[in-house]
């Protein structure tokens, strides 16, 4: 999707937002490619009372995204756009860029995808974000779909790991 097109939805997103303490309206609009084409999720900043409770748009947008993804697809997150539509003009890039917790969502779920941040003049990638993002090693598809089938998969999945390990 164009740059433009993307941070456009972005700033339509953020009108959702639930942003009574903070009042800043922040919304998220991301892209996965599948086989089937390209999906497009969109979330917004969902505010708590106990503020550390509170969920980001990039977070919103991402968990979204991934419920819409084809069972057992694999996720290829290529764009990702962030617009907080109360920041004042003259905001540093600093005030716009994603979050620490958000950025390692997106390290997690996003790595490949470009990131356009509303406000800052140029696109980002995940290493200009998070260099040196903590990341595991992921484990082989099938392994994880036999721990789920077998009864007491906790015990199982517990003595896989540890001889994998050794
Ligand atoms: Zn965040």
């Amino acid at each position: 999707m164009e740059r433009e097109d993307l941070l456009a939805a972005a700033r339509a997103a953020a009108e959702h937002a639930y942003a009574p303490y903070s009042r800043f309206h922040v919304g998220a609009a991301a892209v996965m490619e599948t086989p089937e084409g390209e999906l497009v999720a969109t979330g917004a900043n969902v505010e708590n009372a106990s503020y550390g409770l509170t969920i980001c748009a990039e977070r919103v947008a991402l968990a979204s995204l991934f419920q819409m993804l084809p069972a057992g697809a694999t996720p290829r997150v290529i764009q990702v756009a962030i617009a907080c539509i109360d920041a004042p003009e003259d905001a540093s890039d600093e005030a716009r860029v994603p979050c620490g917790a958000c950025r390692q969502w997106l390290a997690e779920l996003a790595p490949e995808a470009i990131y356009y941040v509303d406000g800052v003049a140029r696109d980002l990638a995940l290493p200009d974000l998070l260099p040196l993002a903590f990341q595991l090693k992921r484990k082989p598809r099938s392994q994880r779909a036999r721990a789920r089938v077998e009864p007491g998969a906790s015990r199982s999945r517990h003595s896989a790991a540890s001889s994998k390990s050794v």
